[in-house]
């Protein structure tokens, strides 16, 4: 099933996960998917790492056996930075000869030491190639609070509405802690012209200090008071921390199903157990036909 169809039915509840290392066992994945069952999402997205990463064969194998040993759809990441044509198009087959439909197109982060060579410069380029070669359902990135390499939020909008226009069907943003981004963000996506385009709001549940200093480097996202007051109160304590990033999310979330959000993506971090918890707290606030009726 293509993931976009899912919106005009119910407001999407969906989780990602990323494979085990290279050197951890595949079956650790399982574990996880198991403790993830009760939970029936929509859909799980399996990540993949940027520049072909050794562990990047395990998420189509994965996104494959999320559709046939568990009966739930699933979404397989594609980075294309340092991908030639051929190798998109390798993975792409192999994604269609394993069962596949939805294909989340991304560029991927530019390692800071070189600038990998290949066919795609831009996420964009690579929504096209899918759209022209494969009858697949593509999903693309968006960024509430602006990508950090973005000019403006302008240029970042425009950008994004070209991903649009490529084909992506289905919009999934960066996690964000502050959700008058996503509401303002949302806002300039419809003034632009993306507001039949689903788009799912991206939420990490932040449980440990060393996530929290990872993301802010990576992702450039803001800390509002609210969440820093948490780290502040809680954040000597990692028992504390958990659960108060626990109900940090589930306020988030609560927040977004209120004001009609097209869906959820959790950040799983391959956490069942604090998925689980989130789940149970929010399950009856999901509508099941908010965009029909
Ligand atoms: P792009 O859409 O190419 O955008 C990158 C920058 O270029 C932006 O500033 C944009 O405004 C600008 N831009 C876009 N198109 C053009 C154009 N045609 N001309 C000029 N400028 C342009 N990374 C992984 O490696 N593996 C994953 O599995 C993964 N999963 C992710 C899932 C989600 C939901 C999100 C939000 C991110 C994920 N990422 C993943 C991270 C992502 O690869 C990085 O954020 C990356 O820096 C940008 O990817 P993009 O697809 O948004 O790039």
């Amino acid at each position: 099933m293509k993931t976009s169809d899912i919106f005009k039915h119910k407001t999407v509840f969906s989780l990602e996960i990323f494979p085990p290392k290279p050197d951890a066992k595949e079956s650790v994945i399982y574990d996880t998917l198991d403790g993830l069952s009760d939970i029936c999402p929509d859909f799980i997205s399996v990540t993949y790492g940027a520049g072909g990463a050794k562990n990047s064969q395990r998420t189509i194998k994965i996104a494959s056996d999320i559709k046939s040993r568990y009966g739930v759809e699933s979404v397989a990441h594609l980075p294309c930075i340092g991908l030639t044509r051929e190798q998109a198009k390798n993975i792409l087959d192999d994604m269609k000869a394993q069962g596949i439909e939805n294909v989340l197109a991304l560029r991927g982060d530019i390692p800071a030491d070189e600038v990998p060579c290949g066919g795609f410069e831009h996420a964009s380029d690579l929504i096209t190639f899918i759209k022209e070669n494969y009858d697949m359902n593509i999903l693309a990135a968006c960024y509430p609070e602006v990508h950090p390499e973005s000019r403006s939020p302008i240029d970042d909008i425009r950008w994004l509405r070209h991903k649009v226009s490529c084909g992506a069907d289905h919009l999934i943003t960066q996690l964000f802690l502050d959700n008058r981004s996503f509401y303002s963000f949302r806002e300039k996506a419809a003034i632009a012209g993306m507001e039949n385009v689903p788009i799912e709001a991206g939420i990490m549940p932040v449980t440990n200090k060393r996530q929290i200093e990872r993301m802010v480097k990576l992702c450039g996202i803001e800390l509002p008071g609210r969440f820093i007051r948490v780290l502040e109160k809680f954040g000597h304590d990692p028992i504390a921390l958990r659960d108060a990033g626990i109900a940090y999310a589930i306020d988030q979330i609560t927040d977004l199903l209120a004001e009609g959000a097209d869906g959820i993506h959790l950040y799983t971090m391959n956490d069942a157990q604090v998925a689980q918890r989130i789940y149970e707290a929010v399950h009856s606030l999901i509508p099941a036909h908010s965009l029909v009726s």
